[in-house]
This record gives structure tokens, C-alpha cells and sequence, in this order.
């Protein structure tokens, strides 16, 4: 493997659908799986195919309760090609004699290459079959099969379909919902273009794909169409003669009736895969778009993760790139991978957004306007709760209402439990703090007029009216409740679900009703004037907001440790040996426990950070002044005195922890903090869940990786307008260089060493800007190259190694 390819060598089965998420090639509108083009949803392969933003909702009875589930939907699949040779059994990599068999994704092309070489009753034949989503036009995709006689003379049948019969069956712990989105409309075939059209059932949406079939460069097969309901296929002859290559093109071209620019989504596929060219003209197009892409988002660092990182950052790019910007959509957990989560949105976005808006900024403020679309839907459902301003949901799909399931399934114990986890409200100050963090590293001030500050006055609304204030301290209470760490959605002795005063929560909420104000006074006065009228915002709310920013509770042990909600720390201590010799992998141990007959919600045990969250989104210091805003006046030492208690009741069931907790210990504990990184670089390329990759892969964590190299290992912030850089780059990592687009200036390059911080801008005509690095400060134009040297800092001691230690990702 070099930085740039990603192998996979041998057929195995039960790796198959690990592969398949990872081999996945999108292009920001479509995704298809990398399943082999002749496997259906098998049990080995999952071929999966999606379209951003395309969701569908359907009921199901789930122990005698009727539940309803928006899916992100798997569309037809346009891959399907199989073949057999003389007229024997058709292909099947399972049963057959397999010479070679390897998979190479060619990162940087973003090409999937599979090379087979097959012996059939003494014949051997290779075959090579290469695959491309189009990155430079979003609706086209093609995969080109070359078969090789090898020493012998003899006829191969091809078969090559399209295949609306799918249904969503990627997540066995889903497959007793309903799982079929989508109706047929039409199928057929004009000479050799297949074509299909099906419908969502309740979004109605319409798809349509038409695949080109072509032989050796543009030549048209004589074909034998055959078709049924939602499938349409179609059977050819290909001669072989030892030593002379064949070549089988099938290119498709996927529109909805949601796309613009067309008249109708059937006629436009089928007119554009007739204009699509050849693989080679498209592979040209498709190599100069992604070139373009990687000359604009590259991050180097050399070394071992080098190819892990460039293969998150190919995901991620795949799952947001510049068509995400035509269209209506947000960041899903699991990117366009795969069905878990159901292709929802999440807090996650906090953890990715930092690359978008570095990188292209006004994709960014594409996702962000996903958020700004659905406040009338937030504002109902605040209201609807008994509450004033933007209620955003946990989980977000078409519409904007919540999407978290109500039913989930432990798949440990076979039992289906109410799912509680849409009262992490805390998702609404993620929201306010993506979209404050855009307006500060683009300056985008329009933006904020428009949008921003709608969503953020809207949900720091939502913060002023669910606290309540107790009369006998003046604080102010938030009840009933989730935090980050899931594992906790009740008191133990406690019917309704919630708990109280989660620090998290709670902190970002005074943070949010701040910015919420700050922005208010950043606005034009006409503005202001409006959106005060707009929202009937008088200035007794305002007041409100303001002494509710000052005097949220947030709530101490008696060992001057911040508690992750209110009687967290009088909860049980688990004996976490007992349950490591007895389970050996306990990152779940809320699964874990409630196979038991137990709950987590009994024990001191967190899923992942949470309280530690704050330290991950705005470093000690402003945690400490924060706390001081809401009249605490703790020292650094109650900081670390939390750090390591929570540290040591983590389990690390996310992979968004490993992130996280990387990101604290980087300057205080560089070699713990280096395991936490590799762990969240394994988190997909070693499956380190244990089989959740297949189901998609982890975007937050894919993203955390990159940007704690972007942003962490730089000490790259943005106050006020002026980039700031202080690097302590890790002893792992010699050196690092990254592009990045900062306030207008496209081609702006970072490099630093140990020793050296080079900042340089190409030219852009855009304004000067101002850099920091350390304490220098300089203001740099178009063409300019800053080049500082800096004091190598020597990583700070650290002051509780042990208790860091036993919380190591090993497990120590
Ligand atoms: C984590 C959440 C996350 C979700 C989607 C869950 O396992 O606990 O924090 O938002 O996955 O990635």
C-alpha cells in the first residue's frame, strides 16, 4: 500500500461487507457501495445505493406498538453485471476457483479497481473491472469490465441489469421493520440503453437510472431484453480468443424528480447517459475534478497514518463535496455508506463542519442553511413541548421533525427498549455553535444577517424558556435531559426519562444565549430592529436570556469535581475488571448491562466524553472563564481533578471518544493522546466496533482524525478575524502541510515543523489578512510567504499519570 492505495487482497465473506463501506465511491449526490457488480443482498454482500437527502418513511409493528422510521433510501442498483463462460454456471466468487482476487481503491483517482483471475474447468480468465462515481458531473457513474482469455478460445455471456427489487435490509437489527421504500413506475430499453423508473413510497420521490452498454470502445452489443417489475436486464455474447482483451462498458445516469434544471427525471437520464462518452472520457473528467478537489483539501503528514488520513479525507469528501451545494441536505453520521443511523443527521456535523469551512467555505454554508430550512419545524416543535424558540431534533432527515427512533433494539439481549436518547437537547447549541464558528472563520457577515442569527436568537430561546428558575438560589435548573453519554436517559428510581443539570448542556447553553446576544448587538440596527419584531423578541426577553447566561446551575461532588449531571457521582462505581475478564471488549456497556437484567444507568460509566466535551470545543481556559460567566470561580485545578475522574469512567462506546479525548490530552499527554488518534484512525479501517462499519462509516471520527492534525496539532484558531497558529506537533509527526481556504484567499498553504511555521497565500486579489503565530503577528497579502521560527515546546508534564493510564484506549 502507498499513501494512496487502499488494498484488499482474497475474497473473504465475512469481510465482505466491511470492505464494501470503505470501497464505497460517492460523489456528494450518489453513493454505491463497493459490492461486486454480480452479488445481490446475499448475506455476504450488501450492494447498497443511495442518493443524498433521498428519505422515506414507513410504519411497522414492533412488539404490538406501530412505529414509523424515515430511511435514507437504498434506490435501485444500477451495478448488477454478471457472467458465465460457454454457457456454464454464472460467477460467483463464493463458489468459484479464484487464482487472484483484489481490491485496490486508488484514493487520489478515486477509482475502484477489482482484478480476479478465475480457472473454470481448466480455463483461466481474468477479469478487470473498474468503477467511478462521477466527481465532475453528479449524476453519472460508470463500471468498466475487461475479460481476458488466457490461452484458450470460447464465449462468455454477459448480463447486465438494472435493479429497482431492493429493499433497505443493510442493518440486520432493522430487518424486522419495514424495509421496501420504493415502487416500481416503468422499465425498458431503447437498443442499448436500459432504462427504469421507481417512486418512494410516501416522499414521492421519483428515481430514474438509464444505463449505456457498450463493447470495445462504443461498439453495441446485440442484445436480449429481458424485464419485469422493477428490473430490467439484458443478456449478450462476447467471443474470446486467447491473448485478445474484451472490454464491457455500462454507464448509468441517476436523476430525481427533485433535481433541477430538468423537465422530467426519466427523460434526463436517459438523454444523458446517451451523451455520457466513454469510461476513458468520463475516468479524464472524473480525475481532473478530484485533482482540482485534492489540491484544494490535501493535508500532509508523512508517515504510517498518511493513507488513513487521506482515505477519511476522501470520504469525507465523497459524502460532501461541491454538488452537496445544489442540494438540500446536511452531514450524515454514517456518511452515503451504508443504513445505520438511516442516514440521519446529527450533533456530529460540529466534529466534521471545521474541514468544510476551511476547505470550501460555501459548501459550509450550504450545510448550515440545511439547519436554517427547518427552524419553523424546530419552532413547532418547541412549542408543541411547551416551550418558546427552535427545539432542533436529535435526529434530522427530510422534514426537520424527530427522526430518533422510539423503539431500539439490543441486539446483546434480543429485547426492544424505548429509545430515549431525542432528549439530548443539546443538539441545538451544536447548531449555534457550527453556525458562530462559520461566521468567525469566513467573516461571512451576510450570512449571519439572514440566517445565522435567526437559528441562533431561536435556539438560545429555547434555553431561556426550558430553564427554571429556583427560587431558593436564584439558579436556574435544566430537567429531564440527555447529555452526550448516552448511556444515562433516567435516574435509576426515577419513572420519567431525563436527568438534571448535565453540565454539558447546560455550559453550551449559557454559551449559546451569549453568542445569541453578542450577535444581536453585530447586526445592522435595521436588522436587529427586524428580527426583534420578527421574532416578537422584547426587550423582558432579552433581559430574561441574559441573567439565565449567568446563573445556569452546574453542579460540584463534594471532591470539587465537576458532575456530568446532577448525583452522577452518588450512582454505583462498576467494577470495570469484572466486566473486561468477563467480556473482554466492553465499549458497550450499556448493551452489556441490560443483557444482564442491569442498566448503566445504576453505575458511574459514560458512553463517551461528555463534561469533557466542553474542553474539546473551546480548551481549558474558556471552560474556566465560562464557568466564571455563571458565577464559579474554580481553579485549574478542579479542571484536571474532572478530567481524570471522567477519564476513568469512559468506556469509549462511541468512536467520536477517542476523538475527543486525543484532543484534551494532546498537550498534556502527548503518548496517551497519540493512542486516543490511532485508535480513532482504526475506528473503520479495523472495524474496531466490531461489524459497525459495514452499516457506514463513522464520518465524526473520520473528520475528528483529520481535523485534530488540522486544527489540534497546529494550534490553528480563529479569534477575531486573525488566524492564529501554535503548533506542537507530536513527535510521531516531523512535519505537516495544509491547504486551506481562509477569508477569500483559495491557495493558502500551512507548514510546520518542529522548529518552523510557514503560512503562504497565493494569489487571490482577496483583502490582507492577519496571522499569529505565537506572539508575532503580521499581516499577510496575495503572493506572500511568512516563514517564523518557532520554540520547540517540550510536551507539558503531566500530573496524574496513572489515572490517564488506566483510561488508555488499551485499556492499561
Ligand atoms: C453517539 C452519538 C452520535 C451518534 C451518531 C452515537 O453512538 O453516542 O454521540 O451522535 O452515534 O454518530
Amino acid at each position: 500500500m502507498t499513501e494512496w492505495r487502499f488494498v484488499v487482497d482474497g475474497f473473504e465473506p465475512e469481510a465482505e461487507s466491511w470492505r464494501e463501506a470503505l470501497l464505497t465511491l460517492a460523489n456528494g449526490y450518489q453513493a454505491c457501495r463497493g459490492a461486486a457488480p454480480e452479488a445481490g443482498a446475499d448475506g455476504v454482500h450488501y450492494p447498497g445505493t443511495y442518493l443524498a437527502g433521498c428519505y422515506n418513511r414507513l410504519e411497522s409493528r414492533i412488539d404490538g406498538n406501530t412505529v414509523q422510521n424515515e430511511d435514507l433510501v437504498n434506490v435501485p442498483n444500477w451495478l448488477p453485471l454478471r457472467f458465465r463462460i460457454d454457457g456454464g454456471d454464472w460467477f460467483d466468487a463464493a463458489s468459484a476457483d479464484l487464482v487472484e482476487y483484489r481490491q485496490m481503491l486508488d484514493i487520489r483517482g478515486a477509482l475502484l479497481t477489482r482484478r480476479m483471475r478465475i480457472r473454470d474447468a481448466g480455463r483461466l480468465l481474468t477479469v478487470t473491472q473498474r468503477r467511478l462515481v462521477c466527481m465532475a458531473d453528479p449524476h453519472l457513474a460508470s463500471l468498466q469490465t475487461t475479460f481476458e482469455a488466457e490461452g484458450w478460445d470460447g464465449r462468455l455471456t454477459v448480463r447486465a441489469a438494472l435493479d429497482g427489487l431492493v429493499a433497505n435490509t443493510g442493518v440486520p437489527r432493522y430487518r424486522d421493520l419495514a424495509n421496501r421504500h420504493v415502487v416500481p413506475l416503468s422499465e425498458g430499453n431503447d437498443g442499448n440503453l436500459l432504462w427504469l423508473q421507481v417512486e418512494t413510497i410516501t416522499s414521492k420521490i421519483r428515481i430514474a437510472e438509464a444505463a449505456t452498454i457498450t463493447v470495445d470502445g462504443g461498439r453495441e452489443p446485440s442484445l436480449s431484453v429481458d424485464r419485469r417489475r422493477g428490473w430490467v436486464g439484458a443478456e449478450f455474447d462476447v467471443e474470446l480468443s486467447s491473448g485478445r482483451p474484451r472490454t464491457v462498458e455500462k454507464t448509468v445516469a441517476i436523476f430525481t424528480s427533485r433535481d433541477s434544471a430538468i423537465e422530467e427525471c426519466l427523460l434526463a437520464a436517459r438523454d444523458h447517459a446517451l451523451r455520457a462518452g466513454s469510461f476513458d472520457d468520463l475516468e479524464r473528467r472524473h480525475r481532473r475534478a478530484w485533482r482540482r478537489l485534492w489540491s484544494a483539501c490535501r493535508i500532509k503528514v508523512g508517515g504510517e497514518s498518511q493513507l488513513i488520513l487521506n482515505l477519511h479525507l476522501f470520504h469525507i469528501f465523497q459524502t460532501i463535496s461541491e454538488h452537496t451545494v445544489e442540494l438540500d441536505v446536511a452531514i450524515p453520521a454514517r456518511g452515503l455508506h451504508g443504513e445505520a443511523y438511516r442516514g440521519h443527521i446529527f450533533w456530529d456535523e460540529l466534529f466534521v463542519l471545521p474541514l468544510i469551512y476551511l476547505r470550501l467555505p460555501h459548501v459550509a454554508r450550504n450545510l448550515l442553511l440545511y439547519r436554517w430550512r427547518r427552524l419553523p419545524a424546530a419552532r413547532r416543535a418547541a412549542r408543541e413541548a411547551g416551550y418558546r424558540g427552535a427545539m432542533y431534533p436529535w435526529q434530522s432527515g427530510s422534514d426537520g421533525r424527530e427522526e430518533t427512533q422510539r423503539w431500539h433494539l439490543n441486539p446483546r439481549s434480543g429485547r426492544w427498549f424505548p429509545d430515549h436518547s431525542q432528549h439530548q437537547r443539546h443538539v441545538g447549541s451544536a447548531i449555534a455553535y457550527n453556525v458562530w464558528k462559520y461566521y468567525e472563520a469566513t467573516g461571512d457577515l451576510e450570512f449571519l444577517n439572514q440566517y445565522g442569527a435567526e437559528m441562533l436568537v431561536e435556539i438560545a430561546r429555547f434555553w431561556g424558556s426550558i430553564a427554571v428558575h429556583d427560587e431558593e438560589d436564584g439558579r436556574y435548573d435544566i430537567r429531564g435531559v440527555m447529555g452526550p453519554d448516552e448511556y444515562h436517559d433516567a435516574y435509576p428510581d426515577r419513572a420519567e426519562p431525563g436527568i438534571d443539570n448535565n453540565a454539558y448542556t447546560n455550559v453550551m447553553a449559557a454559551w449559546t444565549i451569549r453568542r445569541a446576544l453578542d450577535t444581536l448587538d453585530l447586526l445592522p440596527e435595521c436588522r436587529r430592529v427586524e428580527l426583534c419584531e420578527l421574532l416578537d423578541l422584547a426587550d423582558a426577553e432579552i433581559a430574561h436570556l441574559r441573567s439565565v447566561s449567568t446563573s445556569l446551575r452546574v453542579a460540584f461532588t463534594p471532591d470539587g469535581v465537576i458532575d456530568q449531571f446532577e448525583g452522577y457521582h452518588r450512582l454505583a462505581e462498576l467494577d470495570w475488571d469484572r466486566y473486561r475478564q468477563e467480556y473482554g471488549d466492553i465499549h458497550r456497556m450499556d448493551r452489556i448491562l441490560e443483557s444482564e437484567g442491569d442498566t448503566a444507568n445504576r453505575y458511574q460509566v459514560s458512553k463517551q466524553a461528555d463534561v469533557l466535551m466542553l474542553w474539546f470545543l473551546f480548551g481549558e481556559e474558556e471552560v474556566l472563564s465560562m464557568l466564571a460567566g455563571l458565577g464559579y470561580e474554580v481553579d485549574a485545578g478542579v479542571l484536571t481533578r474532572t478530567l481524570h475522574y471522567y477519564l476513568d469512567r469512559t468506556s469509549h462506546g462511541s468512536t467520536l471518544s477517542a476523538v475527543v479525548h486525543a484532543w484534551i490530552l494532546a498537550r498534556a499527554d502527548h503518548g496517551t493522546a497519540w493512542q486516543f488518534f490511532k485508535r480513532a484512525l482504526a475506528s473503520d479501517i479495523e472495524d474496531i466496533q466490531g461489524g459497525t462499519t459495514a452499516e457506514g462509516i463513522h464520518l465524526g471520527a473520520m473528520a475528528g482524525t483529520v481535523d485534530l492534525v488540522q486544527r489540534r496539532y497546529t494550534g490553528l484558531e480563529i479569534r477575531d478575524g486573525v488566524l492564529h497558529l501554535n503548533p506542537t506537533l507530536p513527535p510521531e509527526l516531523p512535519e505537516l502541510e495544509m491547504r486551506m481556504h481562509f477569508r477569500g484567499h483559495e491557495g493558502m498553504t500551512v507548514r510546520c515543523t518542529h522548529e518552523r511555521v510557514q503560512v503562504s497565500l497565493l494569489r487571490s486579489g482577496a483583502p490582507p489578512i492577519e496571522v499569529a503565530v505565537g506572539d508575532r503577528r503580521r499581516t499577510l497579502r496575495d503572493g506572500e510567504t511568512w516563514d517564523v521560527s518557532i520554540e520547540a515546546s517540550p510536551p507539558e508534564p503531566v500530573s496524574a499519570p496513572s489515572a490517564i493510564r488506566s483510561a488508555s484506549p488499551t485499556g492499561g
